[in-house]
C-alpha cells in the first residue's frame, strides 16, 4: 500500500511539475533575455529637426585610433562628421543622405585612401568622400555625379579580397538591388553597374562581410537575406531570420553591421526597430544569439535604425571596439547618435561575447 501511494505521488508530482520546470527553463534562456547596455557617449544633435539621423560608418585612424571619426547621415540635409567624444567637427550639407559606408586602401591619385560612399536621395546619386590621412579631415570627392540608376533608398560597400575590386550595393523601395563596381583612372572615379539582385519589397539597410563574400539585406517587413556578394555568383538568397513566427525580428528590420574577429569569426548585428532593440547572430552560422537595448542617461534609445560597429581598439572608452547607433527618440526635437563600448555589451552575455582589439578590415600597414 505504501509503495502504490508513493508511485501515485511521484506520478502526480511529475504531471504538475513538468510545465513549471519548462517555464523555469525558458526564464534562464539567455537568448530570450534582452540585455541593456549603457552608451558611453552621445553625439551633438544632427543639423535638422525631426526624424533626420539615420545611418553611420566608423573611420578607424590607424596611426592614432583616438582620432577615429564617425560619419553620420542626416537624411534631411547631408553628412555630419563626429569625433569620439561626439563633437561634430565637420558638416556636409550636400543632400538627403540615407546610408553611408567606408572601405580602406582605395587607389586614387597615386594614393591609397579611405573611401566613403553615401546614397543621396536629393540627386539619386552615389556620392563619394575620402579621409585625408594627414589632416584627419573628410573631403568631398564626387558629389551629385554618379547616378544610382534605380531609386536608391539604402547602400553599402564591399571589397573583394581576391580581386581587390571595390563595389557599392544600392537598395530600393521596390526591392531591386544594384551592384556597382567602383574604379579609378586618370584621377577620376568611375562607377559601373555590374549586377542586379532582388528581394520582394522595401529594403534599405545592407552590409557586406568582405572576408566571407556575404551580402546581407534587410527586407524591412520580412527579414534578413544573405546573398553571395561576389559579382560572378548567382541570385540565390537565404533567409537568416524573419519577422514571422519562429523569427526574432519585429518590423521594420533596419540597420545591419558586422563585428569582425580574426579567422572570420564574429557577429552580425541587426536592428529590430519594432521593439527598439538589436539582435546578435553568429557571423559564420547565422544562428541567433540574443538581443540588446541601449540606454543613455536613463533614457532607452528608440526607433532603432542605422548601426555600425568596429572591433578595433578605439581607446579607454572603447577598448574592444565600438557600436554606433542612431537614437530616433521622439522627445527631443533633434536626433543624435550614441556610442556604445563593445566590451560593456560582451560581458552582459554568458559566456561573454568574443572580443578583439584589431579590426581585420584595415589594410596591413607597410
Ligand atoms: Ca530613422
Ligand atoms: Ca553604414
Ligand atoms: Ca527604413
Ligand atoms: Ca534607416
Amino acid at each position: 500500500m505504501k509503495s502504490s501511494r508513493s508511485y501515485f505521488y511521484w506520478f502526480t508530482f511529475g504531471i504538475f511539475s513538468l510545465p513549471i520546470l519548462g517555464w523555469l527553463g525558458t526564464q534562464v534562456d539567455t537568448k530570450s533575455q534582452v540585455h541593456v547596455v549603457n552608451a558611453a557617449a552621445k553625439t551633438d544633435d544632427v543639423a535638422t529637426k525631426g526624424d533626420a539621423a539615420d545611418d553611420s560608418c566608423i573611420y578607424i585612424n590607424q596611426n592614432d585610433s583616438s582620432k577615429s571619426l564617425v560619419i553620420g547621415t542626416d537624411k534631411k540635409s547631408g553628412l555630419g562628421i563626429y569625433d569620439l567624444s561626439g563633437k561634430r567637427v565637420q558638416d556636409f550639407p550636400d543632400g538627403k543622405m540615407n546610408n553611408v559606408d567606408i572601405r580602406y586602401g582605395f587607389p586614387l591619385n597615386n594614393s591609397s585612401l579611405p573611401l566613403i560612399a553615401a546614397n543621396n536621395r536629393t540627386t539619386n546619386t552615389i556620392d563619394f568622400y575620402y579621409v585625408d590621412q594627414t589632416s584627419n579631415l573628410v573631403n568631398r570627392l564626387d558629389v551629385g555625379t554618379h547616378n544610382a540608376l534605380i531609386e536608391a533608398y539604402g547602400s553599402c560597400m564591399y571589397q573583394n579580397k581576391i580581386s581587390k575590386k571595390y563595389y557599392v550595393f544600392v537598395t530600393s523601395k521596390t526591392g531591386e538591388i544594384a551592384q556597382f563596381e567602383i574604379s579609378s583612372s586618370d584621377s577620376k572615379l568611375k562607377l559601373e553597374k555590374v549586377r542586379s539582385l532582388k528581394v520582394d519589397s522595401k529594403s534599405e539597410a545592407c552590409t557586406v562581410d568582405d572576408d566571407l563574400n556575404k551580402l546581407y539585406v534587410a527586407e524591412e517587413a520580412v527579414g534578413i537575406w544573405q546573398f553571395n556578394a561576389n559579382v560572378d555568383s548567382g541570385e540565390e538568397r537565404k533567409l537568416i531570420d524573419k519577422v514571422s513566427e519562429g523569427g526574432h525580428l519585429i518590423p521594420d528590420v533596419e540597420g545591419l553591421a558586422i563585428y569582425r574577429l580574426q579567422n572570420n569569426e564574429g557577429y552580425l548585428l541587426a536592428s529590430s526597430q519594432g521593439e527598439n532593440s538589436f539582435n546578435i547572430y553568429d557571423r559564420v552560422t547565422g544562428n541567433f544569439l540574443g538581443k540588446f537595448q541601449v540606454s543613455y542617461n536613463g533614457h532607452m534609445i528608440e526607433n532603432t535604425d542605422g548601426i555600425d560597429i568596429t572591433s578595433h581598439d578605439l581607446g579607454t572608452n572603447f577598448p574592444f571596439g565600438m557600436i554606433v547607433v542612431q537614437d530616433g527618440n521622439k522627445t527631443h526635437d533633434k536626433q543624435s547618435f550614441k556610442f556604445v563600448s563593445w566590451n560593456e555589451l560582451a560581458i552582459k552575455f554568458s559566456p561573454s561575447l568574443k572580443r578583439t582589439v584589431s579590426d581585420p578590415i584595415l589594410p596591413l600597414q607597410l
